[in-house]
């Protein structure tokens, strides 16, 4: 009999093909066109094990990104672990209306609340190198995550432990102030679907409704925005128009929406 080969793993048909040479280029190390190239290479034991673990962890639900401990977000690699939420392409319009809000400002002053893996920070710290930014987090295990993808990628950002404005140094102001808080309400059965199942509750739910922790960033950004400066945040479908009135309320003219890739209004601000 032939011993097995590294082609009998990349047939694997419990999971999606693309799913397979992920979790193959992670047990192995190398890239995807390596493992092509060498598909009749002979299979070692402990190769076969290890990609059969991962392989049934994914088969239960785990996220491809806590298995493979990284998601492309903004063209940057982050380095994930189940203690932050996992980026998602939906977030790159904060990020992308971030950098229209300072294009015409020289070295601005950026807040990201709620940092988690700091994709939301760095992105900004990355495209903008005169930028000043500040990350905050409540989990000091977020803030390992984030503090080890911002030494990765070579950026500058200043973290600082604690719940929404907390940790920020009274009387420091920002021209931006951004955040991706927990807004999905408790009660929606969408955290007991898919990948969010496994992600951090606390970033994903403020426990209540859902707007709780969207009322309490837009309440204190007043005492931490500079003239003319601006807040964006992220939120549900289904509420931008609630996210607008808070903002009106609480002062902030020109408020409006903006959709994500699926034509969905996520982020406002103002
Ligand atoms: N958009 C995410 C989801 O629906 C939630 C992210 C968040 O709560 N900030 O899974």
């Amino acid at each position: 009999m032939m011993p097995p080969q590294l082609k009998t793993l990349l047939l694997d048909a419990r999971l999606p093909r693309l799913e397979v040479r992920m979790l193959l280029e992670h047990v192995l190390g190398k890239p995807r066109a390596w493992l092509l190239a060498h598909d009749t290479d002979p299979l070692a034991p402990e190769v076969a094990a290890a990609y059969e673990s991962l392989a049934q962890r994914r088969l239960s639900g785990e996220p491809m990104a806590y298995l493979v401990g990284h998601r492309e977000f903004m063209g940057h690699r982050f380095r994930v672990t189940p203690d932050v939420l996992i980026p998602r392409p939906d977030t790159e319009v904060l990020v992308e209306t971030a950098l229209e809000c300072l294009a015409d400002l020289a070295a601005p002053a950026v807040l990201d609340l709620g940092t988690g893996s700091g994709a939301i920070a760095i992105s900004i710290a990355l495209a903008r190198r005169d930028a000043r930014v500040m990350a905050s987090d409540v989990s000091a295990a977020a803030l390992a995550v984030a503090a080890a993808n911002a030494w990765d990628l070579a950026a500058s950002v200043r973290l600082v432990e604690g719940s929404w404005y907390e940790a920020v140094p009274a009387g420091e102001g920002f021209d931006l102030i951004v955040s991706n808080p927990p807004y999905v309400a408790s009660d929606d059965p969408h955290l007991d679907q898919g990948d969010v199942r496994f992600e951090p509750r606390g970033a994903l739910t403020d426990g209540a409704g859902g707007l709780e922790d969207l009322a309490r960033i837009v309440l204190g950004a007043g005492r931490h925005l500079k003239r003319g400066g601006a807040l964006w945040m992220e939120h549900g479908w289904d509420q931008a128009q609630a996210v607008r009135d808070l903002l009106a309320q609480a002062g902030f003219d020109a408020v409006h929406s903006r959709r994500d890739l699926a034509g969905i209004e996520r982020i406002s601000g103002g």
